[in-house]
């Protein structure tokens, strides 16, 4: 049981992939293995019109006393269902009403916490994170409530609808442990609390971190003058360079100096090192006692209980298939690599970390003949947002009109109102938050704000929030996107989609409330469309001209360079799947650096960089995705099978878009994902797809283990 989590997630060091984190208000992350025989029907009821819950700056202390507030009315709300007669209790004012008072509290305080990944304020982004942890202590007490399970555990549900609100709730209960007796399950309790801590911790270490390195102009020679520009100065003139992703990615992927790329690829991958690296290894120790005293061997056996994969065996099937065939694509990538660097320095014989990016944009320029600085010229910021949600627009119904002098949390946000095409009927709002601030989680995510749900006879509309990294202006010019902002983008607004369109009825099962190993196929399905060559010459507009579009063929070039490193990249994502694994099936403690080096090189085939601790900035595995990094590459099976689909029926094809938003978007986690994903394919998804999108040898064996 989980409650809220957004897909926060650093940016790889040196491979980089999206793998955003969601700020998920998933009460019930579970996806319950059991019944569901239909999906509820769509809300028919008028839409509620509810103030917007971000009204303005927060003052200090206001965020706790806030946060507490909504504990306070939560806690009277719960103890008011406990004490119903058992003769006066029925499905509406026990499981409905639990429902209604969790998603009451999510509204209330979600708000709050993504203070701590967006305020520029860092009094009061302390005061989110630690809102964050109150959150996460206050769901896991929730669940352990003995009074409460049996209350609810005797109620009959009557529809489909209400007997996927009692299977689901009822598996979070238990799966908390509350078959222990009382004393064994107050001191899982207190664990959890202790184990929240340290994850809230870690999360604000990186959030906060200002590791930044000082370089002369020579020393960061060949990085495109607009990168420079965003750059920070000291007194000195020398440059100021954060690990923050646009700041890290234009080093490594320009700056001619090996010794430059070495410099920062190692600040990178000591961020919080010695902080993070013992708050995480407590961490799992914390897990493996409370999986042990909820009876389970370890604590990859307890999360993995009621998700898609179902067991540990099942991930370990699906990654250990991938391993040979992987890490033979990624030896060949690496030797193309090293032909490259032999032209630069024929007394090469390897190529370290730090070449990696860089080798890899002198083979876009040699091979593709891409230059990505040409590309982004094309792609300025201002043009490319509209023209995205006007695709999303298409495919799904709906058109996003912008909100002037909307409160925001810094003056660059935009706040956007989601509405039908057919009804003008009002979806949701989105918050759009795309550039890097001070204090500002690093990488892109997405967060719920308010879940859609039906409340008083209406339908209560979601505010999500997609929060971004993107270059930002500087000096005149405008921001120029990359082709992983552009694929980012659509990756973290495909989360947003999935929040906004849901129609699910209640509120712990709506939108992205979904199984960990679901939550990433509508995000990982959206970020196929950057890559269509018609969508993306739609989304161009030269920043000095917005009326001239990208040649085709340098849109093509961009797309079929696409396959520089891609094996790299997969197999990077297979070693951060397998030491997550590896850390959450032990029993005892862990070095995870050690974990880390020997995973590494298992499939990399050579050692980490020593002295470098990069378990430290792995956000995912404190941020919600412990024993959960696997379902990344899990959700892409499901994701290219959607994808197939659009690809068959075209891109842009509505019909198949309302399908989709009708049979998976708008159905949360109202029936299990594989059953609305076989509705909409008309088949069982195949990991066939994921193989052949990988260009890769399925093994024999390794039949359709999803
Ligand atoms: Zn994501």
């Amino acid at each position: 049981m989980v409650l809220f989590f957004m897909f926060p997630i650093r940016p790889a060091p040196v491979y980089i992939l999206i793998a955003c984190i969601v700020l998920l208000t998933v009460i019930l992350a579970l996806g319950a293995g059991c019944i569901n025989t239909g999906a509820p029907a769509p809300s028919s009821g008028a839409v509620t019109e509810k103030p917007l819950p971000y009204t303005g700056n927060y003052t200090p202390g206001e965020i706790a006393r806030l946060a507490g507030n909504a504990t306070e009315t939560a806690n009277a709300s719960l103890a008011a269902i406990a004490a119903i007669p058992p003769q006066e209790r029925t499905f509406d004012n026990t499981l409905g009403a639990f429902d209604r008072t969790m998603t009451d509290y999510a509204d209330a305080t979600l708000v709050l916490t993504v203070m701590g990944y967006v305020s520029p304020d860092p009094v009061i982004a302390q005061e989110g994170m630690e809102a964050q942890e109150t959150v996460t202590v206050f769901t896991n007490s929730v669940y352990s409530r003995k009074d409460l399970y049996s209350v609810l555990k005797n109620q009959s549900p009557e529809n489909a609808g209400e007997a996927r609100l009692y299977n689901v709730t009822i598996k979070a209960f238990e799966h908390n442990g509350l078959a222990l007796p009382q004393d064994r399950l107050d001191e899982v309790s207190a664990l959890k609390a202790n184990l929240t801590g340290l994850e809230a911790e870690y999360s604000a270490n990186l959030n906060s971190d200002t590791t930044a390195i000082a370089f002369t102009g020579d020393e960061l020679a060949g990085v495109p003058r607009l990168s420079l520009a965003t750059f920070d100065r000291a007194p000195n003139g020398s440059y100021l360079v954060t690990t923050k992703y646009p700041d890290y990615i234009a080093v490594m992927t320009y700056a001619t100096d090996s010794g430059t790329r070495k410099r920062m690829y190692v600040a990178d991958v000591n961020v919080q090192a010695v902080n993070n690296t013992k708050l995480l290894e407590e961490a799992i120790v914390l897990r493996e006692q409370i999986a042990y005293d909820l009876g389970y061997d370890t604590w990859a056996d307890y999360q993995l209980d009621g998700r898609m994969a179902k067991n540990t065996s099942n991930v370990m099937a699906f990654l250990n298939a991938l391993k040979e065939p992987l890490t033979g694509k990624n030896q060949a990538d690496m030797a193309g690599l090293l032909a490259i660097k032999k032209e630069l320095d024929p007394a090469a014989t390897t190529v370290d970390s730090w070449d990696v990016v860089y080798l890899e944009e002198i083979q876009k320029k040699q091979q593709y003949d891409y230059n990505e600085e040409e590309f982004r010229e094309y792609f300025p910021a201002d043009t490319v947002i509209p023209k995205m949600f006007g695709i999303f627009g298409t495919l799904y119904g709906v058109r996003f009109d912008k909100i002037e002098n909307a409160a925001v949390w810094s003056p660059d946000v935009q706040l956007y109102r989601v509405e039908n095409t057919t009804d003008n009927a009002t979806v949701g709002y989105l918050y759009l938050d795309l550039y890097p601030r001070d204090g500002k989680y690093s990488s892109f995510m997405e967060s719920s704000i308010v879940k859609g749900r039906e409340k008083n006879g209406t339908y209560s509309v979601p505010v999500v929030a997609v929060i971004a990294n993107c270059p930002a202006p500087a000096n005149g010019t405008p921001s120029l996107l990359t082709m992983y902002d552009l694929e980012s983008l659509f990756h973290e607004t495909g989360h947003a989609m999935h929040d906004l369109l849901t129609t699910a009825p209640y509120g712990t099962l709506s939108g992205t409330s979904v199984a960990w190993d679901f939550v990433e196929t509508p995000s990982q399905t959206m970020e196929e469309w950057a890559y269509d060559p018609q969508v993306l010459v739609s989304l161009s507009g030269r920043y000095t001209n917005t009326s001239e579009k990208i040649p085709q063929d340098l849109a093509e070039k961009a797309i079929a360079a696409r396959n520089v490193g891609i094996g790299i990249q997969y197999s990077s994502q297979l070693a951060y799947a397998l030491e997550d694994m590896r850390f959450h099936t032990a029993t005892g403690p862990v070095d995870v650096t050690e974990v880390w080096n020997e995973t590494y090189y298992e499939i990399k085939g050579r050692p980490i960089v020593n002295g470098t601790h990069q378990p430290a900035s792995f956000g995912h595995l404190m941020g919600g995705y412990d024993a959960g990094y696997y379902g990344y590459l899990w959700s892409k099976v499901y994701a290219l099978n959607v994808v197939d689909t659009f690809e068959r029926d075209g891109m842009t094809n509505q019909t198949t878009g309302l399908k989709f938003r009708n049979e998976v978007l708008s159905q949360g986690n109202m029936q299990e994902g594989t059953v609305l994903l076989e509705k909409f394919l008309g088949k069982e998804p195949g990991t066939g797809a994921l193989y052949g999108f990988l260009g890769i040898q399925q093994p024999q064996a390794a039949s359709d283990t999803t």
